[in-house]
């Protein structure tokens, strides 16, 4: 860990060392209402006069756009939105709100689905956009790294590695909009983990602004680092409370030569288990596997236009399978042709088709990333990003769909989504002409059982969009007592003023 200080930063660090022990029997600090908007004007004065106008946005207008979460659902209030464009300015900003105690909500491309880069709705933070922290700092295929600033979206990483003939093997719906920093901090999955692993697995290193305004710089991307505890594996995933992320070292792997993308009719779950172990077992290409039940698939066919069913009948279930090769001498479309023609015969598969171009490739994935959306064309939906042990997910899709459809007469549960992560989104849609008032009546009793089940089986309530605001209760109300204790102390280590996005995760 190395640290910059300045005069003004050895102050501040003094400040909080002060703090820390007045704050030693309580976890965070409260501010009374008034106490607070004097502590924000000030820090407002403060940045404003050493970094400017382009860093300390106070114009309602550009503010707004921000203040809600992707969903619509959770809104905030900030008098001011602090926008950095290099980790110095956020070191700057850090420090001058740990002097004035003013809370600060880290936000890249604000599209996390656990209101995670939402401000309080007092208005007792001040946003923090790493939006124009947008460089890549270097690219190279020798050492199979980028090393990327924090908002750079995730498309443009995409773009800057594949012209070096290298690839970021990680990819969701969100990639036009959400940012490196956002990806990091919330651990995010994909399409990609079956074979990539989770921002864990990718990331090599992390430069971070911690809480005291000193800079973790871990962006040596070293494959081997044994000195102690890993401070680039805790800020993954912590959802910008232990500090702000400011750049990232990636790991490449060589970019794709081709790929193929097949739709296949299964009878169950359990059958599409069985059919990845018996494609794993026979071929290494398999990296994407998403499971599609048909009453899924219907509700894509009726409300996404211009959709088209891949089989010519439908079938209970369905799986998208992609299989790619770096290797520009294989045919991977016969490969998987004749795996699949293998496992027809075998009575794994009811029926496939393999997509004849990329148009085809990419209709059979948006038949699978439309499937949200369709839901909330056909009405309220519950949406649950719940994992399980993998070998376990077939058995509970079927009995937490049956236990939920009991308790709650009318609604239909349906579990798609990464089936070979042990990943499913776990969906409650309300009972047809379901009052408006539907969310607010059965939403939280329907989510309480989903949540029971999920604990009941070993599994995680949250596999892949975090904690956020949106999960704080359940996870504070499931999450075994260890766990929330070492979080708690974790935080209070790094944090004990309290200013990084407070009121997430813990
Ligand atoms: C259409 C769609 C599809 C999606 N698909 C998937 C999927 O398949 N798998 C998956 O895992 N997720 C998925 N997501 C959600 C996913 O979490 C986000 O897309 C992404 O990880 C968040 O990036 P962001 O830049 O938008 O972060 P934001 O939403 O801005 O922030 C998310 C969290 O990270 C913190 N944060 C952001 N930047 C920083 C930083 N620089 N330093 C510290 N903290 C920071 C915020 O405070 C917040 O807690 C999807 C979202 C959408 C809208």
């Amino acid at each position: 860990m190395s640290a910059i200080f300045g005069r003004k930063g050895v102050e501040a660090i003094a400040a909080v060392v002060a703090v820390r022990a007045s704050n030693a029997k309580r976890h965070f600090p409260r501010y009374g209402p008034s106490a607070m908007s004097d502590a924000q004007s000030d820090l407002i004065a403060a940045a404003g006069g050493r970094l400017g106008p382009k860093v300390v946005v106070t114009d309602p207008a550009d503010i707004e756009p921000w203040l809600s979460d992707w969903r619509g659902r959770v809104h905030g209030q900030a008098r001011a939105m602090l926008a950095p464009s290099s980790t110095e300015e956020v070191v700057e900003i850090v420090r001058l709100a740990a002097e004035h105690r003013v809370p600060l909500v880290p936000q890249g491309g604000n599209t996390g689905m656990a209101a995670g880069a939402t401000p309080p709705a007092d208005g007792s933070a001040l946003l923090l956009s790493l939006r124009r922290m947008n460089r890549i700092r270097s690219v190279s295929a020798d050492n199979r790294l980028a090393i990327a600033e924090a908002g750079v979206i995730l498309a443009t990483l995409h773009d800057a590695a594949h012209e070096i003939g290298m690839r970021f093997p990680l990819t969701l719906g969100a990639r036009g909009s959400c940012t490196i920093g956002g990806l990091t901090s919330t651990n995010a999955g994909g399409t990609q983990v079956l074979r990539f692993g989770t921002m864990r697995a990718l990331v090599a290193g992390v430069e971070a602004v911690l809480p005291d305004g000193s800079i973790h710089d871990g962006l040596s991307g070293l494959k081997k680092d044994n000195r102690g505890y890993s401070l680039d594996q805790l800020l993954i995933g912590a959802e910008g409370t232990l500090g702000v992320v400011t750049a990232v070292a990636l790991r490449l792997v060589p970019a794709i030569a081709a790929r193929a993308v097949a739709w296949a009719g299964v009878g169950s779950p359990s059958d599409a288990l069985a059919l990845l172990r018996w494609l794993e077992a026979r071929t290494s290409a398999i990296e994407g596997f998403e499971l599609v039940p048909e009453d899924s698939l219907a509700l894509v066919l009726n409300h996404i236009h211009g959709t088209r069913p891949p089989l010519a009948n439908k079938q209970p279930w369905n799986v998208l399978i992609e299989a790619t090769t770096a290797d520009s001498a294989k045919d991977i479309s016969a490969e998987l042709e004749a795996l699949l023609g293998e496992a027809l015969k075998a009575g794994l598969i009811r029926d496939a088709v393999i997509a004849a171009n990329e148009g085809q490739a990419d209709a059979f994935w948006h038949l699978r990333d439309s499937i949200s959306e369709a839901e909330r064309a056909e009405g309220p939906t519950l949406a649950h990003d719940i994992s399980v042990p993998v070998a376990d997910m077939p058995d509970f899709i079927g009995a937490a769909a049956a236990q939920v459809e009991r308790a709650f007469p009318g609604v239909i549960a349906t579990g798609f989504g990464h089936l070979g992560d042990g990943n499913i989104h776990f969906h409650v849609r309300a009972a047809t002409h379901a009052s408006p008032d539907w969310y607010d009546r059965e939403g939280a009793a329907i989510t309480r059982m989903v949540d029971d089940l999920v604990t009941a089986a070993g599994g995680s309530i949250s596999a892949e969009h975090g904690i956020g605001q949106l999960k704080l209760a359940e996870f504070a109300r499931l999450a075994p007592p260890g766990r929330i204790h070492a979080l708690r102390a974790i935080k209070q280590a790094l944090d004990p003023l309290g200013i990084m996005n407070p009121g997430k995760l813990i």
